[in-house]
């Protein structure tokens, strides 16, 4: 499982928050996110009531079809530093530089129009070029603009800032929405902190970010929840209203392994212990209730909803997946995935059309991936693969995830490659690539 999550480091929506200045003492204080204080001294909030049997779920009236201009977009790859616009693509290099890339054109260009600019980012100096956002954590899309997250800092020093800020898509306007979350420095924390003791995942779905945070915590169970850690809320991404509770990931869980899915009026995901196994939950966003699916103790990275159905894995090393219809309370298998010499079968993908099963070669880390193209009838129909053979030197490509028209990939150098998904049609696709415009 481990290894597994390596594998895709890049892919997983985790974002690390280098912690750059000066960790002096926090002062005692009330407020239940201040990291010192056990949690027997902290008051949690209450999560929402979660419905078990599956007869009491209560049926949804709106329409569940994808909204384009509103929904997550639960076919790109979640480490959030893509989305996806009606006219562009939008990429954070690097968590700092914002590109776009135009579909109609196929060109790309760094997202700053300013003549004299040279877009680059200098430390001190004060930024003017519309395309740069030091140490921003994600990207996405909602009815024409952008948010993402950058980090502040309290004018004592004392607490780090997590900023929630849109942007028109020609990068010109950004707008502070928020400060999503204030997380203290305290002994607890400054002890133990280091790069990676900042996380955030989020997505954004029907105008909700939905977000969970883990600040210097380490999992240990006496501070788990402090500064609000591993506790999964939502807030308007346009309005200044109080994140509301959600509800509280496990005391063994992992924020990393949730795997948020907005899919019609529901956000699904996955309470999962820290070897990744776990239950499945959805938040019905109309009754505001939630509800456990019916499937238990499943690979929290390999699931899928396609409609009512979920389909799984019941191990991390298995072959075959499971669908569970939600609807009929049934369960039976889905695919058996070939396991062709030398590959590993990873996990599902889907684009709101076909499934993907992404395999992985075990040479470099894994991370030369073959993608089987399964049709609504379990049948093979395609391949394609995230690796190219260049002057003999092989170019491994990280995955990016696409529509249902195209599957995206970046190499190192930030150049944006891609598979035309309307050529699946039994042969291998080629991989394309975006031009960079002058
Ligand atoms: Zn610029």
């Amino acid at each position: 499982m481990r290894h597994k999550l390596l594998l895709s480091g890049i892919l997983l929506s985790f974002i690390v928050i280098c912690v750059a200045c000066d960790r002096t003492k926090t002062e005692k204080s009330d407020l239940s996110s201040v990291a010192d204080n056990k949690e027997s001294k902290i008051s949690l909030p209450e999560g929402l009531a979660i419905i078990e049997n599956t007869e009491e779920f209560i049926s949804v009236t709106e329409d569940q079809t994808f909204q384009f201009n509103t929904d997550h977009q639960f076919y790109l790859s979640n480490d959030m530093d893509f989305a996806e616009g009606e006219d562009s693509y939008y990429y954070l290099q690097n968590k700092m530089y914002l590109y776009v890339f135009d579909k109609e054109t196929q060109l790309f260009h760094i997202l700053c129009n300013k003549p004299d600019c040279h877009h680059k980012y200098i430390p001190e100096e004060e930024i003017t070029c519309n395309a740069i956002l030091p140490a921003a954590s994600g990207l996405v899309y909602y009815n024409h603009f952008l948010y993402t997250l950058l980090k502040e800092y309290s004018d004592d020093g004392k607490a780090e800032i997590l900023c929630l800020y849109k942007i028109s898509l020609d990068g010109a306007e950004r707008n502070k929405v928020c400060e999503l979350a204030k997380c203290f420095y305290s002994e607890n924390v400054t002890e133990q902190i280091n790069d990676e003791t900042f996380s955030i995942w989020y997505i954004q779905h029907k105008g909700y970010l939905y977000y969970i945070y883990n600040f210097g915590t380490y999992g240990r169970s006496e501070t788990f929840y402090n500064n609000g850690s591993n506790i999964l809320y939502r807030i308007p991404i346009d309005g200044n209203e109080k994140p509301e509770c959600i509800t509280l990931l496990q005391k063994d869980g992992e924020c990393a392994l949730m795997y948020l899915k907005g899919i019609g009026s529901y956000v699904y995901y996955i309470q999962s212990d820290n070897s990744g196994m776990g239950d499945l939950y959805r938040l019905n966003t109309e009754s505001m209730k939630i509800e456990k699916i019916p499937v238990t103790n499943i690979a929290s990275e390999d699931y899928i909803v396609v409609g009512n159905t979920v389909i799984y894995k019941k191990k991390y090393d298995d072959n075959e997946f499971y669908q569970y219809h939600i609807d009929e309370n049934t369960e039976d298998l889905y695919i058996c995935a070939d396991n062709e010499t030398d590959y590993k079968v990873l996990y599902p993908e889907y684009d709101g059309k076909n499934v993907y099963i992404r395999k992985a070669l075990p040479y470099n880390d894994y991370t030369l991936w073959k993608y089987d193209v399964v049709d609504e009838n379990g049948q093979v129909t395609a391949q394609f693969q995230n690796y190219r053979n260049q002057n003999e030197n092989m170019e491994f490509l990280s995955s990016l995830g696409g529509n249902t028209d195209f599957y995206f990939f970046l190499n190192l150098s930030g150049f944006l490659f891609y598979v035309d998904k309307n050529q699946l049609n039994g042969a291998e696709l080629q991989l394309l690539e975006y031009k960079r415009s002058k």
